[in-house]
Formats: C-alpha cells, structure tokens, sequence
C-alpha cells in the first residue's frame, strides 16, 4: 500500500484557534482510495522542525504532504524548511514571477514586495497552479523518487489545488502498487436486505474485506473485495471472508464467480451425478427450459420438456386426472405434483418438475391471487410441492418462478429438501 504523511503547519493549529480540517479532509480522502496515511504531524511555523519532520517523513513514507505556510509573510517558512530537507536552494522563477504580477494587475494593484518570495522554488521543483490565492503549492521529489507536495493553508485553495493537480498522481501510484482482489459470490432464496444484514454480522472488517450487492430477480450477487501488495495475502484473507459467509448463508449460497449462474450450476450437478429432467411448465410458457438448454452440453441430461396450458393438455399429454383438475383446480398442489409425475414418467427421466401458477394480471381469485404458484417436483425418493406467493407483474412472477424451480431442484440434488 502506498503510504503517505501528512504534516500540517501553523501556530494556530497548535494554539486551538484553527481546527486542523486540512487533515481531516486529506486523510479521508486518502484512507477512502485505499491509501495508507501512516503518521500525522501539527508543527509549529519553525523553520527546523519542518524540515526535521519532512526527512523523518520521506523516510518511512512514499509521499509527504504538507500544508500551510507558503504565505508572503515571514511567519511562512514552509518552501525554506523544504528546500532544506531536500538539501537543494530556492530558485527564482522568473515565469511565476511574470505569473504573479498579472495577478496582481488583474486586481489592479501593484505587488507588494514581500510577495516576491512565492516566486521562489526548491531546484527540481515544480510549482502548483493556485486558481483562488496567490500562494502557488510545489510538487517535488528527492533522489529516491519520494514525493513532497507543499501546499497553502486555507482549505478553499488547498483542496481544489489538491484534487486538480496532485490526487490523479498519487491514485495512479497506488494503483501501481496495490494490487485488488475480488469474488463474487452468488445467491438465491433471500433478499438484498436480509443478505446485507447477515453480511454486516459476519464482520467482514476482521478481514480487511469489503462487501457489495447487485441484485436482480430472485438473485442477489455478494462481491467481495480486498486489497494489499501481496496477492496471496490478500487472497487468503478473501477465503477466510468466503469461508465465513458459506456457514452464514448456509444453503443460500449456490455459486461461486461471475459466469456461474443457477442454470449452469443445476446443470453441472445433474451431469455429474448422471440424472436425467424433464418438466412440464404452465405459467412459465418453456421459459425454464429455455434457460436450462441455454447452457451449452444440456443435451447430457434434458429429456423432455413440454409447455402444457389447457387442462386438457394437461391431461392427455401429463396424465394429469381429470378429477383432480375440477376438484382441487389447475393451479393446485396435485395438479403440480401430478404434471411433474407425469412429464417423469413418460420420458423415462430420473426427475420430473410441474409448474402452475397464475402469472397475472388477470385470473386471482380470493383464495389463489396473482403470484400464486405451486412447483412439484418428483423423482425416485418420492414427491415435493412448493407453494409460493411471488409479488410483482407478471414477468416478475415468471422469472421469480423460474429462479424458484432451478433453486428447488439444486436443493433436492443436494438433499436438504
Ligand atoms: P496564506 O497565503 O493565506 O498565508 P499559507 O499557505 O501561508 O497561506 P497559513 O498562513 O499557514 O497558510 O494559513 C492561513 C490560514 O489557513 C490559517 O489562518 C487558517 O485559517 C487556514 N489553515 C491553515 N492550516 C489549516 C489546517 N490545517 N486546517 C484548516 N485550516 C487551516
Ligand atoms: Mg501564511
């Protein structure tokens, strides 16, 4: 990590009348990019303990930052005590010399001579353009390539001096050195709130990992990032952060990485233990068959899949019993469980999924509302129904449908339902 020292100058910030806000703001912003802001000085406007507190800072750190004190008084001492440090002289600059008398005639005054001296620079130095005072700041290096930026003491010329001209150069430093890593980790079945609630508890900080969330329907993305200069370090302490949301969210978590979406994974898992599917959809029209044979090598275990929305569709093509339908409804528990009894049967597959429900915006009653959905699913352990009230229109209730089934289906491989 890139570090940095802050040192700020003046009397009054020793004496209590001004509060450091200098400070503050520098460090916010530098701890906030990712940068190590390691030791914090107050010094008096004193010639040698500037210059003392700017060795000892390029020594243990990468850059130096320092404010106030390049004023035209003789109280401003700040470019003397840093040419000293560096061990180089004050030059002359004859270009902000010309620079400072326009400023002045622009403000149709002439010059004060005490304000000569803000047209002296350390040698090797390079000076800072100040667009509200008159005071310019300095960018410089020592031989070792540590950086020293001086610059003026009210913050109304600090920080758009900083911003402007010196943080674009210390993030593309740091980002030279600190390397981020990241994973993403992906689940199904709880919201965005309560997913960020179980994170906040887990403590992510003991880590140094941050988290985010992207959710979409049904699915919520948990990106964990860390950073430092040693890769390995930093990914250890990622696993350590992984490890403990895997327990946290036990079994909520179903994939790891940004390609690994539901489909993929559901699919991998029926491969792998060489099962077979075939679903009957209502309410969802095919859609989830079209994302289970998007992943390219479904043929290994999608049998059959039929989009089955009359009743007597469902009872000539699934088997479904007429009796049942009148007695209990197509959107019904046995409807379901008989849709996925019967697509499993007749294709010969390991597990059979019904899906009924009513998808909107007409067609709720009292009892089954808009977003009522029951999912069967069946294999040779015996038979589930799910009943679900989906919220939102009706492409929500078909994707949320979906997304509930590829879910029910990776719990029942994995045999906690
Ligand atoms: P000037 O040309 O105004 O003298 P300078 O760079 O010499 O600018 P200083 O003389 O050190 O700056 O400070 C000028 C004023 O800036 C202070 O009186 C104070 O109000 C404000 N100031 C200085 N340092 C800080 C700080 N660290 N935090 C907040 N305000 C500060
Ligand atoms: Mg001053």
């Amino acid at each position: 990590m890139l570090r940095v020292n802050i040192l700020t100058v003046g009397d009054e910030l020793l004496c209590g009348d001004v509060r450091d806000s200098n400070f503050q703001y520098l460090a916010s912003i530098l701890s906030d990019n990712g940068i190590e802001v390691c030791r914090h000085m107050t010094l008096m406007d004193k010639t040698e303990d500037v210059k003392k507190a700017i060795i000892l800072s390029l020594n243990e750190s990468d850059w130096v930052i320092v404010t106030g004190g390049l004023g035209p008084t003789t109280d401003d001492i700040t470019k003397e005590a840093a040419a000293q440090a560096l061990g180089v002289k004050l030059f002359k600059s004859q270009e902000k010399m010309d620079e400072l008398k326009r400023r002045f005639l622009s403000f149709k005054k002439s010059m004060p001579s005490c304000n000569e001296v803000q047209a002296f620079l350390p040698e090797g130095s390079v000076a800072l353009y100040n667009s509200i005072g008159t005071a310019p700041g300095i960018f410089a290096a020592n031989a070792s390539g540590k950086k020293l930026v001086l610059l003026p003491g009210p913050p109304r010329e600090m920080v758009p001096m900083f911003e402007e001209q010196v943080l674009h150069k210390l993030l593309k430093e740091s980002e030279d050195r600190i390397k981020k890593e990241y994973i993403v980790l992906r689940t199904t079945g709880l919201g965005e709130s309560v997913i960020q609630q179980k994170v906040t508890e887990s403590k992510l900080e003991k880590w140094g990992v941050k988290s985010a969330f992207y959710a979409s329907v049904g699915d919520v993305k948990i990106k964990l990032s860390a950073v430092g200069s040693d890769i390995e370090e930093t990914v250890k302490r990622l696993k350590s952060a992984e490890r403990c949301l895997k327990r946290r969210l036990y079994p909520y978590i179903y994939g790891k990485g940004e390609d690994e979406i539901l489909e993929k994974i559901v699919g991998r898992m029926l491969r792998r233990q060489g099962l077979t599917l075939s679903i009957a959809e209502s309410c969802t029209g095919g859609l989830l068959a079209g994302r289970l044979t998007e992943v390219p090598g479904s043929s290994a275990f999608f049998h059959l899949g039929i989009v089955s929305y009359s009743n007597e569709s469902k009872i000539k093509q699934l088997g479904v019993n007429r009796k049942t339908i009148e007695k209990y409804g197509a959107v019904s528990e046995y409807v379901a469980r008989e849709m996925a009894m019967g697509v499993m049967w007749k294709s010969k597959a390991d597990i059979g999924v019904g899906i009924t429900g009513i998808a909107g915006p007409a067609g709720g009653t009292m009892d089954k509302p808009v977003g009522s959905v029951y999912i069967g699913l069946a294999d040779k352990r015996g038979q589930i129904v799910k009943y679900f009230q989906f919220p939102g229109d009706r492409i929500s209730v078909r994707s949320r449908t979906v997304q509930t089934s590829l879910d029910l289906l990776r719990r029942r491989i994995l045999r906690i339902v």
